[in-house]
């Protein structure tokens, strides 16, 4: 075909690093056309009431898109932004753009897979085919010792076996150059009021994490810069592993990082400066998160253990303010209140906090938990739908590695919340 135009449509991948889909798209074409859809479902209301996306994580967003056009522009081409939903714009973009493929990165939870059949639907009515990239984990699936299918569900195991045998690939390298589709309006990013937030002019995004590739990669960089005191000078023999946070997580969950660039930057750290615990951390915590997207992909919604959820979550309703002093962090509890001011202040929570928090609710105040997990999916800068939901379900004693070593020590976390172990702690 001459002239062959492919429509690449970015979701959570905003990078133009380790990108295959973007390095495929090139290849295989003689242009592309970039485009990023706000998909309003997005911004929408939950049945729980809470927001699908806060203010903190749509702004890093904006700031992530703002760093990719940067990147393009410099490259002499841009990319579209359209609001709306895919399903009700691709049409005409194919038809206009005179498309012959369009390239995405394939999703793992229901929402988003759902997305991605209703749009392979429509654009095989115009014969123009979807091609799925799954660049999203640090394995590839097809570089995994065993089929999804039998992927083990024990996390120890999973780690195990993939560690012995399965390779971390090389990351793709950035494009040098890239041939642009022809347009002229390109649109713009959508200001805060526009994608529908109320905002009281208190909002004071300073100082919280700047999204996009280029403050991604300048984060990881310095890391492990020899003068990171955090990740060298106290590294070594910290035993204390209940502080250690690298940060990385809002840069990784919508793909300005990706988990490879992060695994060969702690590598070579690891060349330069020996063994860490710091880097090790890190790693591990890269292997939950593949761990969950995969559990994801072989047990769709059945991971949860929970056959009915979606009747489980409409019966979620909870009487009394116990849910709301939760979520505003007047629990009465010191430990709990404090996590939820930060998490409500700055999109953030360390792991231990956040499994604080969650055992708090679930167990102490007996409130399902598909209510907190929702509150995270509003409040989380760095949400990701397979590591929220995933280890919510953890610790509602609802994954499928209930039994195993990994899963949460409630008794260890309610001493830490100095709270007594209440009635039938253990698993539903
Ligand atoms: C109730 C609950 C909800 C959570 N929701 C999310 C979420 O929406 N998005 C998210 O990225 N993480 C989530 N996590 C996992 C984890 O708490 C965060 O990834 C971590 O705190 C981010 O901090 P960091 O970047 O400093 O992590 P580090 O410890 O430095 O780990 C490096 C990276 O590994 C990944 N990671 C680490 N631990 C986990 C884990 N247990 N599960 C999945 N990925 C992990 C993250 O991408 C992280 O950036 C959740 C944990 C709990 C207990």
């Amino acid at each position: 075909m001459k002239n062959k135009k492919i429509l690449v449509w970015f979701r959570n991948d905003l990078r133009l690093h380790d990108n295959e889909m973007l390095v495929e798209a090139i290849a295989k074409s003689d242009s592309i056309l970039p485009v990023y859809f706000f998909d309003p479902r997005y911004f929408d209301e939950t049945r729980f009431g809470t927001a699908k996306t806060g203010v903190f994580r749509a702004e890093f967003l904006r700031g992530s898109l703002k760093s990719l056009r940067s990147a393009f522009r410099k490259m002499g081409g841009d990319i579209l932004f359209v609001q709306g939903r895919p399903e009700d714009y691709l049409k005409e973009l194919v038809e206009r753009f005179d498309i012959a493929e369009v390239y995405h990165h394939r999703e793992v939870a229901p929402e988003e897979t759902l997305i991605s059949d209703n749009v392979e639907d429509l654009l095989w009515t115009l014969k123009v085919n979807l091609r799925h990239f799954i660049g999203h984990t640090l394995y590839n699936k097809e570089d995994l010792p065993f089929p999804i299918k039998d992927i083990p569900d024990v996390f120890s195991q999973f780690k195990k076996k993939t560690e012995r045998d399965a390779i971390v690939k090389s990351c793709f390298s950035s494009p040098e150059s890239i041939a642009f589709v022809e347009n002229q309006e390109w649109g713009e990013i959508p200001s805060l009021e526009e994608l529908g937030f109320i905002l009281n002019g208190n909002e004071n995004f300073n100082g919280y994490p700047e999204g996009g590739e280029e403050a991604g990669l300048g984060h990881l960089k310095s890391l492990f810069a020899a003068d990171s005191t955090i990740y060298l000078k106290n590294g070594k023999n910290n035993a204390d592993k209940s502080g250690l946070s690298s940060q990385l997580s809002a840069w990784l969950a919508l793909g300005c990082l990706s988990p490879r660039m992060v695994y060969w930057q702690v590598k070579d750290a690891e060349s330069k400066f020996g063994p860490n615990i710091h880097f090790n951390q890190i790693l591990l915590g890269l292997l939950w998160r593949d761990y969950f997207r995969f559990m994801f992909k072989k047990h769709g919604i059945a991971f949860f253990q929970e056959e009915k959820l979606e009747n489980e979550v409409l019966y979620a309703a909870v009487e009394g303010d116990a849910l709301d002093n939760w979520k505003l962090g007047k629990t009465g509890n010191p430990i709990v209140d404090k996590y939820m001011f930060d998490l409500n202040t700055t999109g953030f929570i360390p792991h231990i906090g956040r499994q604080l928090v969650a055992t708090y609710l679930i167990h102490v105040q007996k409130i399902h938990w598909t209510c907190g997990a929702a509150y995270f999916e509003e409040k989380l800068i760095d949400y990701a739908a397979a590591s929220n939901w995933g280890n919510w379900a953890s610790i509602a004693g609802l994954s499928k590695d209930v039994k195993s070593k990994n899963s949460v020590d409630l008794n260890k976390q309610f001493k830490i919340l100095e709270v007594e172990i209440p009635d039938q702690p253990s698993f539903a």
